[in-house]
């Protein structure tokens, strides 16, 4: 990125650095999860370590916070603003919160992380209960830090997603959750819902983890990322990562049982690094590089993997793909099947199994909870019968331990607060573009015929191209001509579901 501001300039060389070893770190983290040997854990942890700290003492450098103060009182273009916008928001932790409780916080969550895990294995809530109040605790004092209007929590919201308020919040939930709740009763006493083809997806069953590779390449190709950018590899959670200008990876999973797994994963993940790969090149390397938010991050995938990947249109096209490559299992299979099994509708406990009607309820609950909880107005040891309390009231099911209840996502431990929201807001704003995107094209046409270039290039230049410059809730005006509007979403749910299941 090219500016005549000297200030501006020392200040992206600095930058510069610490996106490089930003992106050395990602390396580290991808071959960690793709390739290392288990004895080598504990020196990776170290080195990235190491990393994480030259990239804290970049951030902590007095003399980058003085220039940072001293860039503001120069003249700047609107691409700048956003520049140093950006880049005070990407360290208002090490700003605004001292360096004691940065430090606290990071021993107490690598702590916690370790309690989690054994105690959603061993079903004992109490095992977590100590480590998560100290999270609690020390949340509160970020976010007084951090600082904020109306609520603490909103403080917490706007590290994950810019400007979003907890009243966003109240009003999207208030909006969701009555009509997913009521939607979701239609499908369980509907005909459909009952005969459900199970038989699919079983353990007699056998999809070759071959032939789901072929399937998600081929599907990687037709949606133009290509290996000289990219490239495909497995791990236990599927993730995407951005290695440099060129270089985004994406992971996927395998179950020999359910083909579903690695199709959905791929086609989520490759929606990820499309939007990566689809930004201004100028500003790589900058403040402005990579998506704006997660909430935006979050529409991209879905929009792949439920708006294209699940749509009854595009798995007509592919029938004849999975007929070739699962014929064994698939082989008599017919259109209306493909789409039953891509779209089943079923309430589980489990948060990341769950489908696009009831997936948003999960995350009501959630954003409930948390607030309450950074608020007080829930205390720690209640928090097992609270969740009890809103899935029975939101889903219909009680989970009967909390191993599969209060203690399934890993989030709380890593003090991660504030963040579910940015799923549900991906959701909506995916549903919102494509209401946007159809009356500029026939995305029904492209995608009954695969034809999936004139999809990607709408996204680019609507979105992908602006990386960081423009915040997720003047993105989606400037995209949709208006504000975040829930009632989309609503209306792509019903529509589908109601077709579907002959509601
Ligand atoms: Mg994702």
């Amino acid at each position: 990125m090219k500016t005549k501001n000297q200030t501006l300039k020392q200040l992206l060389d600095q930058y510069q650095t610490i996106s490089a070893l930003d992106k050395i770190n990602a390396t580290l983290g991808w071959d960690q999860n793709v390739n290392l040997p288990a004895g080598a854990g504990e020196e990776r942890a170290s080195q990235s370590a190491l990393l994480t700290e030259l990239v804290t003492e970049k951030w902590q450098d007095p003399k980058f916070q003085q220039l940072i103060k001293k860039v503001e009182e120069t003249k700047l273009t609107d691409t700048e603003k956003a520049v140093v916008r950006n880049l005070k928001r990407a360290g208002q932790l090490y700003f605004q919160v001292p360096k004691e409780i940065i430090i606290e916080h990071s021993k107490t969550t690598s702590e916690a992380f370790m309690a989690w895990q054994t105690a959603r294995r061993n079903n004992k809530f109490n095992e977590f209960l100590p480590h998560l109040k100290k999270i609690i605790k020390l949340t509160q004092i970020i976010a007084d830090h951090l600082g904020y209007k109306k609520n603490p929590y909103d403080a917490l919201l706007n590290l994950y997603e810019p400007d979003l308020t907890t009243q966003d919040c109240q009003q999207i939930f208030k909006n969701l959750q009555p009509r997913l709740t009521k939607l979701l009763k239609q499908i369980q006493s509907s005909k459909n819902y009952r005969q459900f083809p199970n038989n699919l997806i079983d353990e007699k069953n056998i999809y070759s983890l071959a032939d789901q590779e072929k399937l998600s390449q081929y599907i990687m190709k037709l949606m133009d990322y290509l290996p000289d950018r990219g490239r495909l590899d497995t791990s236990t959670h599927p993730f995407t990562t951005t290695l440099g200008q060129n270089d985004v990876r994406i992971t996927t999973r395998y179950n020999i049982h359910d083909w579903r797994e690695s199709y959905t994963s791929t086609i989520h993940e490759t929606g990820h690094a499309l939007y990566e790969l689809g930004v201004n090149p100028d500003y790589y390397h900058t403040p402005l590089e990579g998506g704006v938010s997660l909430g935006i991050h979050e529409s991209q995938s879905r929009f792949w993997e439920n708006i294209i990947g699940r749509n009854p249109l595009f798995l007509e096209f592919l029938e004849p793909i999975f007929k070739t490559l699962f014929n064994d299992s698939l082989g008599s299979v017919d259109s209306q099947t493909l789409a039953l099994l891509l779209n089943k509708v079923n309430p589980s406990y489990i948060r990341v199994e769950a489908d696009e009607v009831t997936y948003n309820l999960h995350i009501a609950l959630r954003f409930e909870i948390e607030k309450d909880m950074i608020s007080g107005k829930i205390q720690p040891n209640d928090l097992p019968e609270a969740w009890k309390d809103k899935m029975q009231k939101y889903l219909g099911i009680t989970p009967r331990n909390n191993r599969i209840g209060v203690l399934q996502d890993v989030h709380w431990s890593y003090g991660s607060i504030g963040y579910f929201p940015t799923y549900t807001l991906g959701n909506l704003y995916a549903s919102q573009f494509t209401a946007k995107m159809a009356t500029e094209i026939d995305i029904d046409h492209s995608i009954s015929n695969g034809q999936l270039g004139t999809i990607l290039s709408w996204l680019r230049t609507n979105i992908h191209q602006h990386g960081g410059l423009i915040y997720p809730k003047q993105l989606v005006q400037q995209v949709t001509g208006e504000s975040l509007n829930s009632e989309y979403f609503l209306r792509y749910l019903e529509d589908k579901y109601s077709k579907l299941y002959q509601l």
